[in-house]
């Protein structure tokens, strides 16, 4: 079987700091033999992303190597393109109340025209970084509503990966509430769906690793991966790639201790059957 390493927010900040994070982690997924699909932002913080900036001087030489970039969001504020699945409130409880507390400017903006506008932006600043169409897009904060298909089925968008299969087992690493103590349920199983006519939502292994964890939580943090993973390769159609997911400035402020997990969890991975890493470009070629 087939596996997809993604991670999240390339592009999305500035400075030094985010680019060396971003440098390391594209040498050790090298080292591993592992083309990572990095989720970039096209607009942070409101500034379309420069394509001759840093953050593109080191995205190229990535992209060359084989790693593969997509769309993610546009701003990247986490209500931009829906509010998220029900599960995040469990840990996130404040993206909720701030959509509550203006709930009407916020349904004003996801409505099929305005995302449209917002998609369009997004796709016209991607086309001029990396001179071709993202093939897939991810919601920030995995924020997505109907809608926001609709638009992306007008743009002839045809893939998403924006709904999470395991969001209790994040709730539970967050906040550690006895409660979210697994076995959980997740919201949706690993299969592929048709989410608006044309595009395909395709669903990815939440990342337990986004809020950073204790040394001694190692063993912890790799029974919860496992026991996820079990269940997410069970749910997967014959034929299906899985999708893997990751938060590089996550990964950068612990490097050794995540690269140590992961490494770990990917070698139990080949030993369920996981043969081969690739890109979701790939994958859906
Ligand atoms: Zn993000």
């Amino acid at each position: 079987m087939k596996f997809v390493f993604g991670c999240d927010d390339v592009g999305g900040a500035r400075g030094e700091r985010p680019l060396g994070w971003f440098r390391k982690l594209v040498d050790w997924l090298d080292a591993m033999h592992i083309p990572g699909t990095f989720f970039w932002v096209p607009k942070p913080g409101g500034r379309p992303a420069d394509p001759d900036g840093p953050w593109m001087q080191a995205i190229r030489p990535a992209r060359e190597h084989g790693h593969d970039f997509q769309l993610h969001g546009l701003t990247h504020h986490c209500l931009e393109f829906g509010v998220p699945q029900e599960s995040i409130r469990r840990h996130n409880p404040r993206l909720f109340e701030d959509y509550e507390r203006e709930k009407e400017k916020w349904d004003g903006e996801h409505t099929v025209p305005a995302l449209e506008k917002r998609f369009a932006e997004g796709i016209q600043i991607y086309e001029r970084a990396f001179g071709e169409r993202p093939l897939i897009f991810r919601a920030p904060c995995l924020g997505m509503c109907a809608n926001a298909y609709a638009a992306m089925s007008q743009h002839g968008l045809a893939f998403s990966s924006s709904r999470s299969v395991n969001p209790d087992a994040t709730g539970y690493v967050l906040t550690r509430k006895p409660e979210l103590v697994p076995p959980w349920h997740g919201d949706y199983d690993g299969m592929p769906y048709e989410a608006a006519p044309g595009v395909t939502e395709i669903p990815l292994v939440e990342d337990l690793a986004i809020g950073g964890f204790a040394s001694e939580d190692l063993n912890l943090m790799l029974d919860l991966f496992k026991t996820e993973l079990r269940r997410y390769l069970d749910g997967l159609p014959e034929g299906a790639f899985g999708v893997f997911s990751s938060h590089y400035q996550a990964i950068g402020k612990q490097f050794d201790l995540t690269t140590r997990l992961y490494e770990r969890l990917f070698e139990w991975l080949a030993g369920q059957g996981v043969s081969e890493w690739t890109t979701l470009r790939a994958a859906l070629r």
